[in-house]
């Protein structure tokens, strides 16, 4: 009978995605409430380094799965060694962080068993031993629950900020299991890895923020926010879209892809509160977001919410904060 849970860690050469650890705290938590076993694996030409890294964490095992195609990643290597370890330890459910290389080769694998990829969950939670797993829906206006009904495994990727990596708790030595697995005829040649930041500008120690999101509609009205951030003290900073339409540089993006701030202020213009973006700066000491939305989830942290069209209200506030600071 499949019992278990068993993990992927992401690596690219022995250096870990941090987002395997939020993919560690999802599975532990699954793990007590199901009573059940937590294995990881990690996939590899030799992992031994980071696998002894990965069993300091509170775990049944950690297996490394070696041969000498997977020095690099490519989906057929991923999915045909994935697949032996799956079939090998018959685990119950298999949980991935939501990176770009699972979305890559994640549905091939759960296609391999006959089954679908519940991908992207922001959590999950235990009902009388089955999983109930939440995803966002219609760009975050709805909450779908999803209930896998087939038999295991069930294969299920979080989205990175749905756990903290340091609610991963650690152990006290996890032992490594080391599988020599065989992997078929792989037809891609690896291009060089997607950089996601070059980070140039550093907003993770501005005091003030004004950040924009698609809400603006065009590159010419940036200055609208430029003249908010001005009249405040504060630094521009965007939204992932805003970033790449190259309306500002990618190192003004906030979010998961982007940088972490946490100034006193933040100021969300036209920003609808995606997660990924949310990850970077919920912990803001205080939110104020325009936006003509009253269900946009932004408004869920939001300390300070005006519901109305930012090319009404951004100006009026601009002309306030100026008569306030004399600069008027
Ligand atoms: C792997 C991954 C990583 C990602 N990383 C990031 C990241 O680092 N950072 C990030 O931000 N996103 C990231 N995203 C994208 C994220 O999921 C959202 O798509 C993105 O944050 C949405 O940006 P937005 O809020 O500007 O746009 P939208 O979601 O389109 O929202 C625009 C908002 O503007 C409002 N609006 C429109 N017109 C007006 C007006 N006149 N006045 C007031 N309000 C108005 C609308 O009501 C809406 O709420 C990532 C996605 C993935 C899959």
């Amino acid at each position: 009978m499949s019992e278990g849970i068993l993990v992927f860690i992401e690596h690219r050469n022995g250096a870990l995605n941090k987002t395997s650890l939020e993919a560690i705290a999802a599975a532990q938590g699954l793990g007590s409430q199901l009573q059940q076993p937590t294995s990881a694996v990690l996939l590899g030409a030799d992992v031994s380094a980071l696998a002894r890294e990965i069993a300091a964490y509170d775990l049944a095992k950690v297996v490394t799965a070696s041969n000498a195609k997977l020095a690099e990643y490519t989906p057929d290597g991923y999915t045909d060694a994935m697949e032996r370890v799956v079939r090998a330890l018959d685990p119950q459910l298999v949980v991935l962080p939501h990176t770009y290389l699972v979305r890559d080769f994640a549905p091939k694998l759960a296609a391999r068993f006959g089954k679908s990829l519940i991908s992207d969950c922001i959590r999950a939670q235990v009902t009388g031993g089955a999983i109930t797993f939440t995803r966002r829906i219609f760009l975050g206006k709805l909450d779908a629950d999803v209930v896998s009904d087939g038999e295991p495994p069930v294969f299920a990727t979080f989205q990175s900020g749905a756990y903290r990596p340091d609610q991963a708790a650690k152990g006290s030595g996890a032992p490594i299991e080391a599988m020599e697995v065989e992997v078929g005829e792989i037809r891609m040649t690896p291009e060089a890895p997607f950089q996601e930041v070059k980070q140039a500008v550093d907003l993770s120690k501005a005091d003030i923020i004004v950040a924009v999101g698609r809400g603006i509609k065009s590159k010419d009205n940036l200055v609208l926010a430029e003249k908010l951030a001005e009249a405040l003290g504060g630094d521009l900073a965007a939204s992932r879209p805003i970033c790449d339409a190259e309306w500002l540089p990618i190192d003004r993006q906030i979010g998961s892809s982007g940088q972490t701030v946490a100034p006193k202020l933040y100021v969300a213009l036209g920003i609808s509160g995606a997660i990924q973006h949310l990850v970077g700066m919920k912990n803001s000491g205080t939110i104020v977001a325009i936006n003509k939305d009253p269900e946009a989830p932004i408004f869920d942290i939001a300390d300070y919410g005006i519901v109305g069209d930012l090319f009404e209200a951004v100006p009026v506030l601009t002309e306030e904060v100026k008569k306030i600071k004399g600069l008027a």
